[in-house]
């Protein structure tokens, strides 16, 4: 799809250099200044944005491929200042995807979406859940109908001339000289100030008055960790303005003992070494209350790290529940501690094993027996036979036995 707008809203074709963008927003810029034409506050908006784009060889990339969309998607991901999306629509209004600019039409504005994180379980996520959800929000004043005035006289504002845009220009050098917008602020960008004694007495002149809201919020089977719920057009009210959307934000508490990866389930389970090579049997309590009983034949031998599956206790598949996941479980072995059996025990035991690796013990001068330390590599004290001092960032440094502390 061939997205023209900003080009032709600058009178340039897709080929023109950034000599000719630059020169057209140049003269356009001029002719629709605020401060020259302040009924085309609009239009100076849309100029700039034109340029904003079309003069980042990036960004007018993104929007040669993917025209407004892009831009739009695009912004989103960079995440800074309140999404493209926003300034998008405040610029083009509600049809950017459509005609616009149709015989000068009013353009209906979009007002900002209001997101909420809502916190659920995995269990939450399993099984389907509808949460209620108090929002408190601004909906248009009913004693004034969103005119903010008792009277109906609204007058335009003086500083901006009615566009709501403040523009300064800063001096860089003899020849340049840089243009700042921002919002005006003796009408707050409104454009209008409404005389202090014709105000509303019920919204006092803001338009809107804060009401609270309960929604409920429908988190179906399957949902993922930042999925988004949409309750369209349910953001705050403006006047001429169509409210943004309420967007519900999923975040799932930590569990204690599934991680989730897509619909699949991971679980870690520790056994003894008994276990891995005698058999075992243990539980697994899955997210809708079932208890899942695993068995393990004896001979059968687990491994450290060695994963199983079992297939369709997953999560459920979103929009088609009665698919599920998988659920994979890592095996941890644990050995007996130190001294755990006799020496009639352990050859009774060594009968029992496979065979050692067979060992020929060598001869000569060249020969000799050292000894073997216990050494735990994330003990940072214990720094080994050496008593290297490596780890400076403690005070009192414990070499080998025998070294005194280091004093520093
Ligand atoms: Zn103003
Ligand atoms: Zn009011």
């Amino acid at each position: 799809m061939a997205d023209n707008k900003l080009y032709d809203i600058l009178g340039v074709s897709r080929s023109s250099s950034d000599g000719e963008i630059k020169k057209a927003y140049r003269k356009l810029a001029k002719e629709f200044h605020p401060d020259k034409n302040p009924e085309e506050g609009h239009r100076f908006k849309e100029i700039s944005y034109a340029y904003e784009v079309l003069s980042d060889p990036k960004k007018r990339q993104v929007y040669d491929k993917y025209g407004l969309k892009g831009m739009q998607e695009g912004g989103m991901q960079e995440g800074g200042f309140g999404g493209a999306e926003d300034i998008l629509s405040r610029i083009f209004g509600q049809d950017i995807f459509g005609g616009f600019g149709m015989g000068g039409m009013r353009r209906r504005q979009r007002g900002e979406d209001t997101v909420h994180p809502l916190k659920v379980t995995l269990e939450d996520m399993y099984n389907g859940k509808t949460a209620k959800l108090q929002l408190s929000k601004n909906v248009i004043c009913a004693t004034c109908s969103g005119k903010g005035s008792k009277s109906d006289v609204v007058a335009t504002c003086r500083a901006c001339k009615g566009s709501g845009i403040k523009v300064t220009y800063r001096q860089l050098g003899p020849t340049m000289s840089q243009q700042m917008q921002s919002r005006c602020p003796q009408c707050l960008g409104e454009g209008e100030i409404i005389n202090e004694k014709d105000r509303c007495g019920t919204c006092r002149g803001r338009k809107v008055c804060n009401e609270t809201k309960i929604i409920e919020v429908h988190v179906d089977k399957g949902m993922k960790q930042n999925q988004k719920i949409f309750f369209r057009g349910e953001g705050d009210q403006q006047p001429d303005v169509e409210p943004g959307d309420v967007v519900i934000v999923l975040q799932q508490k930590p569990h204690e003992e599934f991680q989730r990866n897509e619909d699949d389930l991971h679980l870690n389970h520790v056994i003894t070494v008994t276990e891995a090579l005698c058999g075992f049997s243990f539980v697994v309590h899955q997210l809708d209350g079932r208890d899942l009983l695993i068995k393990h034949t004896a001979g059968d031998v687990v491994k450290p790290g060695d994963v199983r599956m079992i297939p369709g206790e997953g999560m459920p598949h979103y929009k088609n529940p009665f698919e599920k996941g998988n659920m994979y479980i890592t095996f941890e072995v644990r050995f007996p501690d130190n001294h755990f059996a006799n020496e009639m025990q352990l050859r009774e035991l060594e009968n029992a094993l496979p065979p050692r690796t067979p060992f020929t013990m060598p001869t000569g001068d060249h020969v000799e027996e050292v000894d073997m330390h216990e050494y735990d590599p994330n003990d940072k004290n214990a720094s080994g036979g050496r008593g290297e001092a490596y780890d400076s960032d403690e005070e009192h440094v414990h070499a080998g036995p025998g070294v005194q502390c280091a004093h520093q």
